[in-house]
């Protein structure tokens, strides 16, 4: 079955109801939220009652909870040893908010090794989970996100990945997020997915793959850039992300859009959903 959603706002008052109703707005069956704002720590206290109401609510509306996924915010960085104290603590706590809310993965970025390099900087991202691990024994999963490769990022290719998953004690905890975007963006050519899946099943094993993000890309392969854009308007093209979309494969995968908004103020995701069911593009900025 296919799972499409993009990500949503979460808020500190109506939380997970505000999440789903959005969600339904776009005719999506799954999304994606930050527990708060990306970019700093403030975090309110889960509702237990708001997540019962917005469960219902799923319910009614076809989507799915346990295709429900969070994303860990960018401040966190393990693979840079000042910030680890930081982020092991903070990734901990984000870990008990999913576990307190149900869900199933967390989807974070390795981090940026700020000029210790890869090596290092890969030692300490397995560090710094093998003691998220240790604090924390929740049923939540850990999918490491395919990176572009912008500035010391790490995450760039798939064998980092699977030397960071293969220091971890509890790898079973772990998974993968794939960005059809980053993946451009550092190199992998998605014209040709079935190859890129391939080799990543060599590298890390296929199962392992639990999230996709959907993005087109405003940069050419190769570009260690990380700029999306709108679905059918970039680099990757409509029907070359339908093929990511599609694959028998990667089938019950949730699949996040992840896109621009339209002049910076409007939700793309009701169309770019509407045209990934119906597998035809439609030039929706254009009409008006
Ligand atoms: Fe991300
Ligand atoms: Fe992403
Ligand atoms: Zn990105």
């Amino acid at each position: 079955m296919l799972y499409i959603g993009s990500h949503v706002s979460f808020d500190k008052n109506e939380q997970l109801v505000k999440s789903t109703k959005e969600a339904i707005s776009y005719n999506a069956n799954t999304f994606m939220f930050y527990t708060g704002a990306p970019q700093n720590t403030n975090r309110s206290k889960i509702l237990d009652g708001k997540t019962l109401e917005a469960l219902s609510l799923m319910k009614e509306n076809g989507i799915s909870f346990d295709k429900v996924v969070v994303h860990a915010p960018y401040i966190i960085n393990l693979a840079n040893r000042n910030n680890l104290e930081f982020s092991v603590d903070f990734l901990t706590e984000e870990l008990n908010r999913c576990n307190q809310l149900g869900i199933k993965y967390i989807v974070l970025h390795p981090g940026s090794h700020v000029g210790v390099g890869v090596e290092e900087g890969i030692n300490n991202i397995s560090d710094g989970l093998n003691k998220v691990f240790m604090n924390n024994h929740s049923e939540c999963m850990i999918l490491l996100e395919t990176m572009a490769g912008k500035g010391t990022e790490i995450g760039r290719n798939f064998e980092e990945l699977k030397q960071i998953i293969d220091n971890v004690e509890n790898s079973e905890r772990l998974g993968v997020c794939l960005d059809t975007c980053h993946l451009n963006d550092s190199g992998y050519n998605i014209t040709d997915f079935d190859q890129v899946l391939e080799e990543f099943d060599q590298i890390i094993g296929i199962d392992k793959i639990k999230c996709i993000h959907i993005n087109d890309s405003k940069n050419d392969l190769g570009a260690q850039k990380d700029r999306h854009e709108n679905i059918g308007y970039g680099t990757i093209g409509f029907d070359n992300l339908l093929s990511v979309i599609y694959n028998t494969k990667l089938e019950n995968i949730p699949k996040i859009l992840e896109t621009p908004y339209i002049d910076k103020v409007k939700a793309p995701y009701k169309e770019e959903i509407a045209m990934i069911r119906n597998k035809e593009f439609n030039d929706y900025k254009k009409e008006k």
